[in-house]
């Protein structure tokens, strides 16, 4: 319902395409907006909210991740981190990409402390300051391609000490230090060439090769080692098929943030996976992840999102709702 809630709002702001790291509505839901953990971004941050991308599979280029720490209102044993540090979040590495970012966190501001709120007030300051200085922004993505999650750092760690300050603020509001928020320093500092910033282990650049990014993403566990071996073409699992791409997937069947075919569909309540036609069921790697292989056995549907007809688009959808609650059963066991 939150999660619906948040949607609506950010459509009534103009971000319709706006999508949440899996974990941050219930996180916001419960009033969590502080990171869970002090040395990384998680819960209320700019990181959190993004832009819908076309399509997750379709990356050609190397991108990063930052590795989201979920809580989920209980205490986390070290089990529950390892699989939360597998929610990981694409983060845009151009000078557009960190105007939105730095934008729906202004609009998030918006929603949760107001129009009025010094917060919101502090990132349109600095998405106009962005947008005025692109030049200098766009020299530094040039030579660091870390740039943008480095400055994205600093800005969410300034909000994380500012939010601290207005919890520590119980007497009156004049307790809270707002000059935390104003961000003309890192500005100046990107313009003197200055600007440094160490990002935390939970970030982590993904190398593509080929085109099974989703696959390097998760067998790229939690930020170590594993990235920069690439996938080579990928084949089925008897190896004679040949991957085959579904170029209409319907919006409504895709994985959301911090999901991956993998650990979120692939295997999970196989038997509910709705009917095709009376010998097969639908291929839900196909409609979900969005890809399969031509020599698969239930090929018959690997169809265009066109001839997806009106009751297996729900039965589809009920699918994909009934996987989302077992995943979150089994998370919160
Ligand atoms: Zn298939």
């Amino acid at each position: 319902m939150a999660q619906y809630d948040l949607v609506h709002q950010f459509k009534e702001l103009r971000a319709p395409d706006v999508t949440f790291a899996s974990g941050t509505t219930n996180a916001l839901y419960i009033g969590q907006f502080q990171w869970s953990d002090s040395s990384t971004p998680s819960n209320f941050t700019m990181f959190a909210f993004r832009e819908q991308e076309p399509n997750t599979d379709s990356r050609q280029e190397d991108y990063m991740v930052c590795h989201l720490i979920r809580e989920e209102g209980q205490k986390k044993s070290v089990d529950e981190i390892k699989a939360s540090l597998k929610q990981s979040v694409h983060i845009r590495s151009d000078v557009n990409g960190l105007g939105i970012q730095v934008q729906l966190f202004e609009k998030a501001s918006k929603i949760f402390f107001g129009e009025e709120s010094v917060l919101t007030d502090c990132l349109n300051q600095l998405h106009l300051e962005i947008a005025r200085n692109k030049t200098s922004f766009k020299n530094e993505i040039a030579v660091d391609d870390f740039f943008v999650a480095k400055f994205m750092f600093a800005i969410d760690k300034r909000v994380q000490r500012w939010l601290k300050s207005c919890e520590r603020a119980v007497n009156s509001r004049n307790e809270v230090n707002d000059n935390i928020l104003n961000f003309d320093d890192v500005i100046k500092h990107v313009l003197n060439g200055t600007f440094t910033m160490t990002l935390p282990p939970t970030f982590s650049k993904v190398k593509m090769e080929t085109t099974e990014k989703k696959d390097a993403e998760s067998k790229h566990k939690g930020g170590e080692g594993e990235e920069g071996k690439g996938r080579k073409k990928r084949k089925s699992e008897d190896g004679k098929g040949t991957g085959v791409a579904n170029p209409t997937q319907p919006a409504e069947f895709k994985l959301t943030a911090g999901e991956n075919w993998k650990e979120n569909f692939s295997g999970i309540l196989t038997q509910d996976r709705p009917a095709w036609n009376d010998k097969i069921r639908m291929c839900a790697r196909w409609h979900i992840k969005g890809d399969c292989f031509d020599n698969c056995t239930r090929k018959e549907s690997h169809v265009t999102n066109d001839k997806v007809g009106d009751d297996k688009r729900a039965s589809m959808k009920n699918f994909l709702a009934k996987c989302r609650e077992e995943i979150a059963k089994k998370k919160s066991a």
